[in-house]
């Protein structure tokens, strides 16, 4: 279920905001702490629970659980009793205060817990505390610090002998957030719109729907993700979650963001990951925590695509073959191949570790050029290349020029990497970058007379491979496409 609180300053906003939410939640949340003066506070309570439509939780949370009631605790205790009185749905009481409030009616208690500091290790005896109190529901919300703090509660609601609601607050708890109806946790709280959230991490709404689907999350759903930092601005879980729907599998696909992969590596086994796409800065670091790694991928020495097969987890890299599959479809467009072809790439990183290894096995003839010219050394010796250095640009002389460094993306998309004075004629021209789709080397190449080729192939081609790999499944490769030019 999915509650949506509304944080209104007057009863009148309360109401419309109460007549919103009642459209898309399933249950709304008033939160009188938001409303100044206990006689409007009061006001407010009877006016909801008269024109409600959908069950409503009351609660008057005080300042010491991160709530706005700053008034005395009696008054604040007034008005849960109050609500109660009224029969109000649901009345949620912290733990602290239950005995002050004497239960009668048919009003269900949750009883609640909240810590806006750290997800405490003691989580099953604060859960025996508050049922001792004969709860209706309960309620225990904390702050991750990591993202292995949201495993803890997901492992706190598959041993819940009440109903419970639980996750993480902080934007490292918005999995918990996303996937509490997976580990039996009764309802998820989502604002309204960006700006009306009443806890930190809280999700929109539209995010819970559209992009993880939650109501169609159950015990069922397998978990994907992807293991980076940052992701919260990945495209990943739009194009995953969207292509699951579209293929009808009971699968959903959240941001990870993590800071120490040994322990999310070793905390992740506990709940089930059927698969992980790996992004910066983990595509090698992740290395050691596999049980086993694809050829190709362990002679590039980076993975971009974990598969869980019954415990098992082994490293694939498909930035690799998309690079390549959206040059080998580019040149067919030329009546070209690229067996033999001059290739020069510009930068050392993941990105161009994938490409030249992918190259180099169709017989490509490479040189890497790089700022830092100890890494293009690097990766030249390991893929048996040439190598220069930035200054040495303008000598190049190649039939493919592909880009791989970062300059040129959003939001600095005024810069490019090479002057266009390089840029020939008939010269093909990738970069690799799909933010913005076109660059200003590609525009600058256009203008030369180059076939040109943007990242946006090669995105999609490695989260379709992706995909195949976890399902078995041809992928939906238009739609990720809509999805990902949609966001663009
Ligand atoms: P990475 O491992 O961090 O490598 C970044 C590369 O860019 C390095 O060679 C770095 O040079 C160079 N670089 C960064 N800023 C520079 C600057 N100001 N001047 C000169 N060189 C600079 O990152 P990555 O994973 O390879 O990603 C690189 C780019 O490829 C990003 O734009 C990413 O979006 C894109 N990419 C696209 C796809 C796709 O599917 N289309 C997939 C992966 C990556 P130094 O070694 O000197 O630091």
């Amino acid at each position: 279920m999915i509650c949506i609180p509304i944080t209104a300053r007057s009863t009148e906003d309360t109401v419309s905001g109460m007549v919103l939410a009642s459209k898309y939640a399933d249950i709304v949340e008033l939160r009188i702490d938001y409303i100044p003066e206990l006689q409007n506070a009061l006001t407010c309570i009877e006016k909801i629970l008269q024109s409600k439509t959908k069950p409503v939780i009351i609660t008057n949370r005080p300042e010491r659980e991160g709530g706005k009631f700053n008034g005395s605790e009696q008054d604040r205790l007034h008005l849960l009793q109050k609500a109660v009185d009224l029969g109000a749905d649901y009345v949620d009481i912290e733990y602290d205060s239950i005995e002050q409030i004497i239960r009668q009616n048919s009003s269900k208690i949750i009883i609640s817990h909240h810590n806006f500091k750290e997800t405490p290790h003691n989580l099953s005896k604060i859960y025996d505390d508050i049922c001792q109190h004969k709860p209706d529901i309960v309620k225990i919300v904390t702050y991750a610090n990591d993202i292995t703090d949201n495993i803890r509660i997901f492992e706190l609601l598959k041993s819940a002998r009440v109903p419970t609601i639980s996750f993480c607050m902080g934007e490292l708890g918005n999995i918990s957030r996303i996937l509490t109806g997976k580990f039996g946790g009764l309802l998820t709280f989502a604002s309204l719109e960006k700006g009306k959230e009443s806890a930190p991490g809280q999700l929109t709404i539209n995010e819970l729907s559209k992009t993880y689907h939650f109501k169609e999350i159950n015990n069922e759903t397998k978990l994907y993700g992807i293991i980076g930092n940052p992701v919260s601005h990945s495209m990943s879980p739009a194009i995953h979650n969207a292509s699951f729907i579209e293929k009808g599998l009971n699968n959903v696909y959240v941001p990870l963001k993590i800071t120490d992969i040994g322990a999310f590596m070793k905390e992740c086994r506990k709940i089930d990951f059927h698969g992980f796409s790996v992004t910066i800065p983990h595509k090698e670091s992740v290395l050691p925590f596999l049980d086993d790694i694809d050829l190709t991928a362990k002679r590039i020495g980076a993975i971009n695509t974990i598969v869980n097969q019954n415990g098992k987890l082994t490293g694939y890299n498909t930035d690799c073959m998309a690079a390549v599959m959206g040059l080998e479809s580019s040149l067919k467009e030329t009546n070209k191949i690229l067996n033999n072809k001059k290739i020069s790439i510009i930068g050392a990183g993941g990105a161009a570790r994938a490409i030249a290894f992918g190259l180099k096995e169709k017989g490509c003839d490479i040189t890497i050029f790089n700022r830092t010219i100890e890494r293009a050394e690097k990766l030249s010796h390991d893929v048996k290349c040439r190598f220069g250095s930035f200054k040495e640009i303008h000598k190049l002389d190649s039939d493919i020029l592909i880009n791989t460094t970062s300059i040129g993306m959003f939001p600095d998309v005024d810069q490019t990497p090479v002057s266009k004075n390089i840029l020939k004629e008939g010269m093909i021209v990738f970069d690799a970058i799909y933010n913005p789709i076109e660059t200003r080397l590609l525009r600058e190449a256009k203008g030369k007379g180059c076939h040109t080729i943007n990242g946006l192939s090669m995105f999609i081609n490695q989260a379709a491979e992706q995909f195949r790999l976890w399902t078995n499944i041809d992928p939906p490769v238009e739609l990720m496409t809509n999805v990902v030019k949609e966001m663009l």
